[in-house]
């Protein structure tokens, strides 16, 4: 067999006439003009001085090479080197020069660019209501809450390998700390800081501002009925009283669940939780978390007891402490906050604290503002510990968010990478659009890898008749039929004014 005859008789030449890669970019630059983004980025960032290139354009196709990919400046060559797609588009330098204006705007700037994306979000979600009939639920096990727009915040160290501003050592390596704050429903980065790496994980200012940047961030008309949920032991005594707070405004309901450090008074609550209390958790399907032990009978579904292993429970401890014998342990906090534990089988070699090697379970700890009269599913034990659970959820997006922008960061300035993220979300936020507005079936889930391989990165051939231009994908292509729908919706959307 010949192995090698592939490349018998091929001539590799230049010359080739209507060639584009990453033809799917058309796809983010489209969604981006039909929400508005462009237009409202562009007069954010409109300047009194005369440009070649309007900074709304640069910031907006920057958005959209890193949702490409790029992980450096230079990676917009992508679209400047292919004026027959994308027309005349801005140089690196340029993109450069855009970037450091950003910076230079400080706050002010920035607040104006929240604005825009903002705005161009309440009509990419009318337009996702339009689509699907509503914005999606909040998954939870095997149950969905519907109507309810979930924010969640989490604080991730990037990791630095060279001189950065602000890059310091932390409690998981060097480097520096943004605390971002997403959105369940739509996967859609909604707020962002980028902090010093030594910035704590539960600073209370950072965490307040993050999360009223989140809210503003949801359109108004969904602002209502909102989840917000945080862990790492998040709960600080200011995060808890604003969603205190936001939760009783008259009209507007929000439950939190926010992770709590097991300190020695929840240790001794724990130690007086009576057995029969602990209740058996759910997994992700909904059903028991158990398994079979060794040696269990041969029957696989079997009723007996001690043929199945409970591997996590869940029990309130609020009572315990409010009404305990030491007195109300939890005075100071709000008298609707409730404190929850999990207790889980550790897996063989995890990291355990002297309590839970002489207890034999490893514990979560978090408090939730449910009411106790919610009834139905929401409302029992396994259900209320499964809402927290998801919020394991967020680490996915920040994974995807490090693989689109926020993992690598371009420049030694701190204002200049923090303008770099801003610009990564906004990316984040356009792939989100185009799963819910443009794709359908496995497209409309996938990450950011597989949406470049099927869809960004595609090659086609542009062709030219008497006033139109045809971008034609490959017709080998699997997902050509996509890409060519997907525009059609996108050319479908409603134009903003
Ligand atoms: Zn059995």
């Amino acid at each position: 067999m010949n192995v090698t005859g592939w490349s018998k008789g091929l001539e590799v030449t230049g010359g080739g006439e209507g060639v584009v890669s990453h033809a799917g970019l058309v796809l983010l630059r489209g969604l981006a003009d039909k929400t508005g983004l462009t237009a409202g980025l562009s007069r954010a960032l409109a300047s009194n001085r005369l440009l070649v290139h309007d900074r709304g354009r640069v910031a907006v196709d920057l958005a959209c090479v890193i949702a490409d990919g790029a992980e450096v400046i230079s990676g917009f060559r992508i679209l400047a080197d292919q004026p027959q797609a994308h027309g005349l588009v801005a140089s690196v330098p340029t993109a450069w020069r855009a970037l450091s204006e950003i910076a230079a705007g400080g706050p002010r700037m920035q607040a104006r660019i929240t604005r825009a994306v903002n705005a161009a979000r309440r009509r990419a979600w009318a337009a996702i209501e339009a689509r699907h009939g509503a914005i999606p639920g909040v998954r939870v096990a095997d149950k969905m809450i519907e109507g309810v727009i979930c924010i969640r915040l989490d604080a991730s160290v990037v990791a630095c390998h060279s001189e950065k501003e602000g890059a310091e050592p932390n409690f998981k390596g060097f480097g520096l700390h943004p605390l971002l704050g997403y959105c369940d429903n739509t996967t859609e980065a909604l707020a962002g800081m980028l902090r010093p790496g030594s910035a704590g994980s539960n600073t209370t200012t950072d965490h307040l501002t993050v999360l009223d940047t989140a809210i503003t961030a949801v359109p108004a008309r969904h602002r209502r009925r909102l989840m917000v949920t945080c862990d790492g032991a998040g709960a600080s005594h200011g995060l808890i009283e604003r969603l205190d707070e936001l939760a009783a405004r008259p009209g507007h309901q929000l439950v939190y669940s926010v992770g709590w450090e097991l300190g020695e008074r929840e240790r001794r609550a724990l130690h007086r939780v009576p057995a029969q209390a602990w209740q058996i958790a759910v997994d992700g399907r909904g059903q028991a978390r158990e398994r079979r032990i060794d040696g269990a009978c041969p029957d696989r579904r079997c009723a007996h007891a001690r043929c199945w292993r409970q591997e996590a429970h869940v029990a309130e401890l609020t009572g315990l402490l409010r009404e305990g014998p030491d007195g109300d342990q939890l005075a100071g906090w709000p008298a609707g906050m409730r404190l929850f534990a999990r207790r889980e089988r550790p897996h063989p070699g995890a990291q355990l604290s002297l309590f839970e090697e002489a207890d034999g379970w490893r514990y979560s700890l978090w408090v939730t503002n449910l009411p106790t009269t919610v009834r139905g599913w929401r409302g029992q034990l396994a259900y209320i510990d499964a809402a927290h659970r998801v919020h394991a959820r967020v680490e996915d997006a920040i994974r995807t968010g490090k693989d689109c922008g926020i993992g690598k960061f371009p420049s030694h300035s701190l204002a200049l990478n923090a303008a770099w993220m801003t610009l990564s979300l906004t990316a984040a936020t356009l792939l989100a659009w185009l799963r819910l507005l443009a794709l359908d079936g496995d497209l409309a889930r996938a990450e950011p890898k597989t949406l470049r391989y099927r869809i960004l990165h595609a090659a086609a051939r542009l062709a030219r008749s008497a006033r139109r231009r045809r971008l034609k994908i490959a017709a080998t292509w699997p997902w050509a039929g996509a890409i060519a729908t997907a525009w059609t919706k996108i050319a479908a959307l409603p134009h903003a004014p």
